[in-house]
């Protein structure tokens, strides 16, 4: 394990077995229809590169990149886009899939702004969701794993840019960000 991290939260076997779980789920409620995958950057592309190996229908894919937290662990609530979809959206289904739900303020935007460009229909995917910290509602379609309030990285998931190859899902030694 890696010495910043206190201990594995979600082990690469559980992750596993949730994915190809959501993916049948998924699969069936999209059956018969084209479904457009949209991976929230960076955070995501772990769990997504995986979970649309899950999936058995047709799925075509997009990223879009906001803002969230820079280089802390506080949520700012300002939320900017800075990659965009390479694609318009109306008519089509949706599937937004992001790493972890926290604070909500993320997606909670990300929906509305999605919604206003008239797609069929637009659903949230997330790995992890930690409900005690909710400020904002966000309907989760489809969930990984609820979470305590804990700052996790690995599977995609950062500190300052670090940490995102590890393997499992990790609690972050609190030492690590409290030097900063
Ligand atoms: P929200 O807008 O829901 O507060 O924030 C969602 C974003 O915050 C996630 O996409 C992720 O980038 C970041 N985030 C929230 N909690 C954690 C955490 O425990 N670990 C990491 N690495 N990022 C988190």
């Amino acid at each position: 394990m890696h010495q910043d991290v206190e201990k594995v939260l979600v082990s690469l076997e559980a992750i596993k077995q949730k994915i190809s779980e959501l993916g049948s789920v998924i699969s069936s409620d999209y059956t018969g229809k084209n479904l457009l995958v949209v991976g929230i950057l960076k955070g995501a592309m772990v769990f997504m590169s995986d979970l649309i190996r899950s999936l058995s229908v047709d799925v075509q894919i997009d990223f879009m990149a906001v803002s969230s937290y820079g280089a802390s662990s506080q949520s700012t609530g300002v939320v900017r886009i800075l990659k965009d979809l390479e694609q318009t959206i109306e008519g089509k289904h949706v599937l937004i899939v992001e790493d972890i739900v926290d604070t909500g303020l993320t997606l909670n935007y990300l929906q509305e702004i999605l919604k206003a460009r008239g797609p069929a229909s637009v659903r949230i995917c997330t790995l992890l969701d930690k409900p005690s910290r909710r400020e904002v509602d966000v309907a989760i379609d489809y969930n990984g794993f609820s979470i305590p309030d804990e700052f996790v990285v690995g599977y995609g998931l950062d500190y300052n840019e670090k940490y995102r190859n590890l393997p499992e899902i990790y609690i972050l030694k609190k030492e690590v960000y409290a030097k900063k």
